[in-house]
């Protein structure tokens, strides 16, 4: 299989470098506040690629860090008037709860910037050891570019035309204008860790070359994230390890993916344009996201649209159909073999999910055109299901909510009367039980147990909203 990387410009084979276990860096969030659909695209398409690779049989060891010190952070909880690792813990949780939704395996391992500081130290110490960079009378440490003679080779930039654009803040002791920190002297009030440059805080770009180094040894074969980070973040890193191993690469292949936009500019927590993923898996399937950010390359942007999610929708929709169509004969069966075929070869080309896709259309027109002519399809909606799987989809009315506990609802259907004659196994069936019934109620005048459902689901966690069109629901937390 072939994947480009940033670094060269071009796609080259690609296998890891023990024939086995692939060892990928991805990186992650900084936990202030509500994750947006711009991280759920990363996500996506990370999850993807590393469910692709397990399918060519390989192992992926996977890391995401959580950034869990940092000044937004610090902002934050200090007007909120709490800790930041209270802050910090209530968003993470909260990821974890979203990317469980959006069906994304889990990382091997997540560490977080708090839980690293001796390896943090230790390669500052080595750094400054070998000159590659410095601590400054404040407190601070920098790392030296000027020492780097390859530094710019990730964004395929030079210093000069770095140093153009570059704005130093006041107070900061730096050699050079791009010298960049990797540990920040303590400000009155901050969280504070003990340094051999005094107490403070890890820079940035230092925790992921410290969490590379020690969760994955000192060459990766993939690293990951979004294409605002190629400059500085990943520049840096590379800098960074490169410097501290002696060892190059320090990443075999550099994937970065497109962003997302909202209208015309890139969603973003700082220009406040953003959709969390609350509010986008309140009105679509974790299905219906996943078509919409595979539908495109991994590397190119992506602009978001309630329209473009709609007919995601509406495209699982017709795969879940295809998945359990019922043939009446079993003679001449659906071949699934050339779809296969395609989707990986579209697969095995950096990763072309919209081809692969296309694919996976064509075999459930196949599938249900076989149906009407009672030809044998179980083994063509094998196929189906399996390829949907290997990009994370996966073909249920609401992925979610699968892993919703019933009880409590059908307790609640019990105990309004009148229970369906089968009892439903989906929220969304149960949710369309329970409004059609308080309606019922309501036209009997019987308010009492109309407000039963009501209140009895806002325990569970479940909004109800009438309006002339009728009665919605969705999660509130
Ligand atoms: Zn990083």
């Amino acid at each position: 299989m072939k994947i480009h990387s940033t670094l060269t410009g071009r796609k080259d084979d690609f296998t890891p470098v023990d024939g086995k276990t692939v060892k990928m860096y991805v990186c992650g969030v900084t936990p202030y506040s509500a994750a947006h659909v711009g991280h759920a695209m990363s996500s996506i398409n990370f999850d993807m690629i590393r469910r692709y690779l397990e399918h060519k049989g390989y192992t992926v060891r996977y890391v995401q860090n959580f950034t869990d010190i940092d000044d937004k952070i610090i902002d934050r909880a200090n007007r909120l008037g709490i800790p930041a690792s209270e802050l910090a813990e209530q968003h993470i949780a909260e990821f974890f709860h979203e990317m469980d939704a959006l069906n994304i395996k889990r990382a091997t391992v997540y560490p977080r910037a708090t839980q690293e500081l001796p390896k943090i130290i230790e390669v500052i110490q080595g750094l400054i050891a070998k000159g590659a960079a410095y601590a400054t009378s404040n407190g601070d440490a920098y790392y030296r570019v000027t020492k780097d003679d390859d530094y710019g080779k990730l964004s395929h930039r030079t210093l000069d035309s770095m140093v153009a654009g570059a704005r130093v803040e006041p107070g900061a002791q730096k050699e050079h204008p791009m010298d960049f920190a990797l540990w920040k002297g303590a400000k009155p009030g901050e969280p504070q860790w003990p340094s051999p440059w005094g107490p403070g805080r890890p820079g940035w770009h230092i925790e992921c070359t410290a969490m590379s180094l020690r969760h994955l040894g000192e060459t990766l074969d993939i690293h990951g994230g979004g294409a605002d980070l190629i400059f500085p973040h990943h520049e840096n890193e590379i800098a960074q390890s490169e410097s501290f191993t002696g060892k190059q690469p320090f990443a075999r292949f550099w994937l970065h993916n497109g962003l997302l936009q909202l209208g015309e500019e890139k969603m973003s927590k700082s220009l406040g344009n953003l959709v969390t993923i609350k509010e986008a898996l309140e009105r679509h399937t974790a299905d219906a996201m996943r078509l919409f950010v595979l539908g495109s390359h991994y590397r190119s942007p992506l602009k978001f649209s309630e329209e473009s999610v709609q007919a995601a929708d509406r495209g699982a929709e017709r795969l879940r159909t295809a998945a359990g169509a019922v043939s009446k004969g079993n003679v001449n069966p659906v071949d699934p073999a050339l779809f296969r075929k395609r989707f990986d070869e579209a697969m095995d080309d950096d990763f072309n999910t919209a081809q692969a896709i296309a694919a996976l259309f064509d075999l459930a027109r196949e599938i249900n055109r076989g149906a009407e002519e009672s030809r044998g399809v179980q083994q063509a909606q094998a196929t189906l299901k399996e390829l949907a799987g290997v990009i994370g989809l996966t073909l249920k009315e609401s992925s979610g909510e699968g892993k919703t506990d019933m009880t409590p609802f059908l307790a609640l259907i019990q105990e309004v009367g009148e229970p369906p004659k089968e009892m439903p196994e989906e929220m969304a069936k149960a949710m369309s039980h329970l409004i059609a019934r308080r309606a019922e109620l309501r036209k009997a005048k019987q308010f009492q147990l109309a407000d039963r459902i009501r209140i009895g689901l806002g325990d569970l966690g479940i909004a109800l909203e009438d309006s002339p069109e009728g009665t919605k629901w969705r999660k509130a937390r």
